[in-house]
């Protein structure tokens, strides 16, 4: 009888814990259960819809190429998941189904829903812990609580790691044909706004790990010095492909090895800075499976939820729309909504821009990204905003407020970045570009400042230490 596996985040065929185990005890029937109304509802955007269609497409060819049917179903919402695999499970004499964990709430809420009622069924359900090397729970703090702070759990990360955490499960045999057929993708729901060009992220496993490959060989030694520039490639732009599984974080570790004579924290320096945000991703992980109040809406630090946030509609569209007047800001945004992506500097200026400057909730900003790119990740979107507004876990503390200004002139020096992504300020001395002249801006149509950093920064300083009185 067929064994099923249910694909979520985890598009692909090689290194899948779950499609491994399910290949050792039968014939695979793949399942994928398409919830665009619970996506709408977590906020995700065209783009990552788009990439992900895209990327279910890639995997069934895959599991094609092994004889594994895909069976594809438009379930709405998660709420509908422990029904239609029952149903599918039965319809197909399957006994045994395996999946990947995942662990914001709904989603884990959506793995204990589907493992009871399967199990209710007869059918013997086994999740597997596959994006992360530990499971949440698995590494705590000498006190047996979860790690709060990212460092420590760095280390405690790298001291438990083992050969059988890295391991790479292998893809499974070409299996014998079954009189199942796969499905095609079931059709594209309404988008509120037309993706960016598929050509800018193709899909699909072979995709991501060619990145990897030219990645490692050409930037992963000069990432330390590089990563911060967002003129310069220097970054991975691995995100949306790790965010929906079309590898694994274990092939880029063992990319790392391969290159590091074998080591993930000596050696080379870039390589190492490498590995340690991957480290980030896991850790944030961790964070949501332990703290679910940030899954809904919270704070991690519960008394920042007093702070009085402005309400400012104005504002708020000036920063979505990349018109601060802040030519960093307003380049990042337009980056974000032109390509779906935006460098991580930027994601810290920009974030700690509508979040300090502004005195606008971080929440706003999180389901801003979230609708447009194309690597949303509710655990490190999450993480990344609470950090730059100061209520999160290792959040920077609330007096380090970024100067757009001086960040634009440290890490986009001759204003290249600015001049590609603003071309009102293309033709403008690349000296000036980072803080225009007001006569140079007018000149250009470039919008004058909407805050002024000095006095901006106070009301935020003096916001945060409303808190504590
Ligand atoms: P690289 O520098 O090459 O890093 C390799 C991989 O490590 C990334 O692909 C990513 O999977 C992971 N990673 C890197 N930095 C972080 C981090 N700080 N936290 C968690 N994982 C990390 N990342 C997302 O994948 N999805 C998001 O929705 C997301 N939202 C963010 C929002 C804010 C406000 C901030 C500050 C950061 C956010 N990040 C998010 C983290 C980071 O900015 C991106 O992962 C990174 O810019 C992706 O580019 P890259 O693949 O070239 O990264």
């Amino acid at each position: 009888t067929p064994v099923l596996v249910w694909f979520r985040n985890d598009l692909r065929i090689h290194d899948h814990r779950a499609l491994a185990a399910a290949a050792r005890q039968g014939p695979v029937v793949g399942v994928f259960l398409h919830c665009p109304d619970q996506w709408r509802a977590h906020g995700h955007g065209a783009n990552r819809l788009d990439f992900l269609r895209r990327g279910v497409a890639a995997l069934a060819d895959d599991l094609a190429g092994l004889n594994i049917p895909l069976l594809q179903r438009d379930i709405g919402d998660f709420a509908a998941a422990p029904e239609a695999l029952g149903a599918i499970a039965e319809s197909l004499g399957a006994g045994r189904l395996h999946f990947h964990h995942d662990y914001p709430l709904d989603e884990a809420g959506c793995d204990r829903a589907v493992t009871q009622a399967l199990a209710a069924r007869g059918v013997e359900v086994t999740g597997h812990h596959d994006g992360v090397a530990f499971a949440p729970g698995e590494l705590l703090t000498g006190q047996g609580e979860p790690y709060k702070v990212f460092t420590p759990f760095s280390r405690a990360w790298h001291r438990h790691l083992d050969a059988e955490r890295l391991a790479l499960s292998p893809p499974p045999e070409v299996q014998a044909p079954l009189a199942i057929d796969g499905e095609p993708l079931p059709p594209c729901p309404a988008m509120d706004d037309p993706p960016v060009a598929s050509s800018r992220w193709p899909a699909g496993s072979r995709a991501a790990e060619e990145r990897l490959s030219r990645f490692l060989r050409y930037r992963g030694r000069h990432y330390k010095a590089q990563r911060d520039f967002p003129a310069v490639a220097g970054t991975s732009e691995l995100s949306p492909y790790l965010a929906l599984g079309m590898l694994s974080h274990r092939q880029c570790l063992q990319a790392v090895l391969t290159e590091n004579d074998g080591r993930l924290t000596e050696g080379d320096a870039g390589l190492a800075a490498w590995v340690n945000e991957l480290v980030w991703r896991e850790f944030y992980r961790h964070i949501a499976a332990a703290f679910p109040a940030v899954c809904r809406h919270r704070a991690f630090q519960a008394h920042t939820e007093a702070l009085a946030w402005r309400d400012d509609e104005a504002a708020f569209r000036a920063w979505c729309e990349g018109r601060t007047g802040y030519p960093i800001v307003d380049a990042a945004m337009r980056q974000l909504v032109t390509s779906g992506w935006m460098h991580n500097r930027l994601r810290m200026i920009s974030a700690m821009f509508l979040s300090k400057h502004l005195l606008i909730d971080w929440r706003r900003g999180e389901a801003f990204f979230m609708r447009h790119l194309v690597d949303g990740d509710f655990c490190a979107n999450n993480g990344g905003w609470q950090w730059a507004a100061s209520t999160g876990t290792d959040a920077a503390p609330y007096f380090r407020i970024f100067n757009p200004t001086t960040q634009s002139k440290r890490f986009d020096p001759d204003g290249r970045f600015i001049a590609d992504l603003v071309p009102e300020l293309s033709k403008v001395d690349p000296k000036q570009r980072h803080d225009p002249p007001e006569a140079v801006r007018r000149a250009q149509g470039y919008p004058a400042p909407i805050v002024d950093h000095k006095a901006a920064r106070q009301r935020a300083l003096d916001a945060f230490a409303a808190l504590k009185s």
